[in-house]
């Protein structure tokens, strides 16, 4: 592994030990003789570097580690007693807090515009709307149940809300406690329970009209084209038959010209029979 661990210093006047100065979300370590800028360090989110160690010193040695490609520090040390400076949690203003302070801080959803963490809620609308209590943004839109919203003032009193990152509900700023839920009819008016109820049920109610409705409608449309289909079918029928008579009426009268042609053969035979007979007797005279 190729780590080494080594101290900075100064390019100029190779002083290893440097000032810090802190600006918004950045600590810059000046060299503590000609006041150049060497290094900038960009700490977690509500994490500060200890003011100065027990022994009241406010220089600091910085040792890092170089890698190919990036440079880490190591430790942060008091220039004096070579004591390791602690991070410790801060909070926006700097001024030092608790770890679990530092946690409900990373835990709660901050302004984008202003960076404030505290909201008030407008139930004015149908969805409900969190608002940054300093510059007023829409911050989050509470979709609640049907005929429910919040209540903009929580049962201590206080209206102003923080907003946790695991939750969907804004709690309260006093006592912690989230934002009630208040049942309210379409107009915005706050109703009871019961009301509710009736008010979810009639929908349903409402809503199966609507689709039996539709299902009428569906099957008239249907039943529509099933009954053209079947006159569709009946006229063909129909045709089929006065096709079928025209035959019949053809085979009859090629029937009657059968027969005709039967009695015309029935009258001939006769003639030639007759014929005969009379050539017989013809004979039978001259032979005697
Ligand atoms: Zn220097
Ligand atoms: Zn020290
Ligand atoms: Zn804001
Ligand atoms: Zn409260």
């Amino acid at each position: 592994m190729n780590k080494m661990v080594t101290t900075f210093s100064c390019d100029v006047c190779h002083e290893v030990k440097f000032l810090k100065e802190e600006e918004k979300g950045f600590i810059k370590f000046v060299c503590q003789k000609c006041n150049e800028v060497k290094i900038t360090v960009k700490p977690k989110e509500y994490r500060g570097l200890k003011k100065h160690c027990n022994c009241l010193d406010g220089s600091f040695k910085i040792s890092k580690i170089d890698n190919l490609d990036k440079i880490t520090i190591k430790k942060i040390k008091c220039g004096k007693c070579n004591q390791e400076i602690e991070w410790i949690a801060i909070d926006d203003k700097g001024n030092e807090i608790t770890e679990e302070e530092r946690e409900h801080l990373l835990n709660t959803v901050k302004c984008e515009q202003c960076e404030s963490r505290f909201f008030v809620i407008d139930s004015t609308y149908k969805t409900p709307k969190v608002k940054c209590l300093e510059c007023g943004s829409d911050i989050r839109d509470i979709k609640c149940d049907d005929y429910v919203s919040l209540k903009e003032v929580c049962s201590c009193k206080n209206n102003i809300f923080e907003l946790l990152k695991s939750e969907k509900i804004p709690t309260c700023r006093e006592c912690g406690n989230k934002a009630e839920k208040l049942y309210v009819d379409n107009d915005g008016n706050e109703i009871d329970r019961v009301t509710r109820e009736l008010l979810i049920i009639q929908d349903n109610y409402d809503y199966l009209e609507r689709q039996i409705d539709e299902m009428k409608t569906e099957f008239e449309d249907r039943i529509y084209y099933v009954e053209s289909d079947i006159s569709r079918l009946r006229g063909k029928i129909s045709d089929q038959e006065e096709h079928n008579y025209i035959l019949q009426n053809d085979i009859d009268s090629i029937e009657r010209e059968i027969s005709s042609i039967g009695r015309d053969i029935n009258s001939m035979e006769y003639d030639i029979n007759r014929l005969k007979e009379n050539v017989e007797e013809m004979d039978f005279k001259i032979r005697y």
